[in-house]
């Protein structure tokens, strides 16, 4: 059996307590319609942060422990198995966080696979690409279109189909004014993807570094907020729609104050409205990760060189590092690993 090297995490703890450690593990068989991936490049996201340290075990994440994070990943498919016919050996082959799906409840028919019930999501319900090799379900890992660099751009498969629904929820086109708080990984995709649609968009974000990314991947303007963001009254109603992903509650409040009346809010982030001025008939629409199809949609944008992902690079051996940056905010665009 051939041994492969994860971070795993084994228990719950605060990125400043080292809560990954490297291991040595048995690489594992493909099942039937399974390949093994030996990984090029694995993205480090906020919510493997939220896991990690806990945040979200109320909400049943991480389904088991220990367990190896990482939920958007790239690499060269190294074994198949027998009912695999859409992936050969030696394939460049991608994963986001949509594991896999029941492929029969209602959301799964309808074209809204990312809401099923029965989903399995990578990293968090099983194991996922902090780690030189993993496991994909064949039908829901996807080829690698020419033009996309296998070392960098795992983060298409998280921030970047992250991005792209939720540019796709707030319904821009060229007339329209858009808001974007936060611009992180997630938020630098964002920008371009919500630029190829035409509308003119405005980037607020409290760090300074970030909105200079802001700037260089095509924002129309960027707005320093404050910290407690109370300068963002000055652009009260200015907003056709605003899409948040800064992960603060003030950042949801600021942007229902942007809006016209009629607007539209997407929450990328968890959070709630603390007061809808109903007379204004906004519409309040969460986004989270994206189907098949949207996937598909974000790689053939970036194979054309249509959106580019900002990315630090770091060796595997240096998750426990990243995590510990990413919480301090000082990512610029979006960590990977390089197993
Ligand atoms: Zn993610
Ligand atoms: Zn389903």
């Amino acid at each position: 059996m051939k041994h492969m090297k994860s971070m795993v995490l084994r228990e719950i703890r605060k990125a400043e307590e080292e809560p990954l450690v490297m291991e040595d593990l048995d690489t594992p068989e493909p099942s039937e319609n399974q390949i093994l991936i030996r990984i090029t490049s694995s993205g480090v996201c906020r919510s493997n942060l939220h896991m990690i340290e806990g945040d979200w075990v109320q909400n049943g994440v991480p389904a088991r422990l220990p367990i190896i994070p990482g939920h958007e990943v790239i690499g060269r498919v190294e074994k198949v198995g027998e009912n695999v016919d859409y992936f050969r050996k030696g394939d460049l082959a991608g994963v986001q966080p949509l594991w896999t799906a029941c492929g029969r409840c209602e959301y799964c028919l309808s074209g809204r696979e990312n809401l099923c019930p029965n989903k399995q999501v990578t990293g968090e319900t099983l194991d996922g690409g902090y780690s030189e090799y993993m496991l994909a379900d064949a039908r829901y890992a996807y080829r690698i279109p020419a033009g996309i660099d296998e070392t960098r751009d795992a983060p298409l498969f998280c921030p970047g189909v992250t991005a792209y629904r939720a540019v796709k929820q707030a319904r821009l086109g060229p007339a329209k004014e858009v808001f974007i708080f936060g611009v992180g990984g997630v938020g630098h995709l964002a920008i371009q993807f919500a630029k190829l649609s035409g509308a003119r968009v405005t980037a607020v974000s409290t760090g300074e570094r970030h909105r200079d990314l802001a700037l260089r991947v095509g924002a129309d303007d960027v707005i320093d907020p404050g910290r407690d963001y109370s300068g963002i009254s000055k652009f009260s109603r200015a907003a056709d729609r605003a899409i948040v992903f800064a992960p603060s509650q003030a950042a949801i409040d600021a942007a229902l104050k942007t809006l016209k009346p009629g607007g539209r809010l997407v929450l990328g982030v968890f959070g709630g409205a603390s007061s809808i001025p109903f007379v204004d008939e906004i519409e309040i629409v969460g986004s989270v990760i994206g189907t098949r199809k949207d996937m598909n949609e974000v790689l053939r944008l970036a194979s054309t060189g249509k959106v580019r992902i900002e990315a630090e690079r770091y060796r595997l051996d240096q998750a426990n590092e990243v995590l510990l940056r990413l919480k301090r905010g000082q990512i610029n665009g979006r960590a990977v690993l390089n197993p």
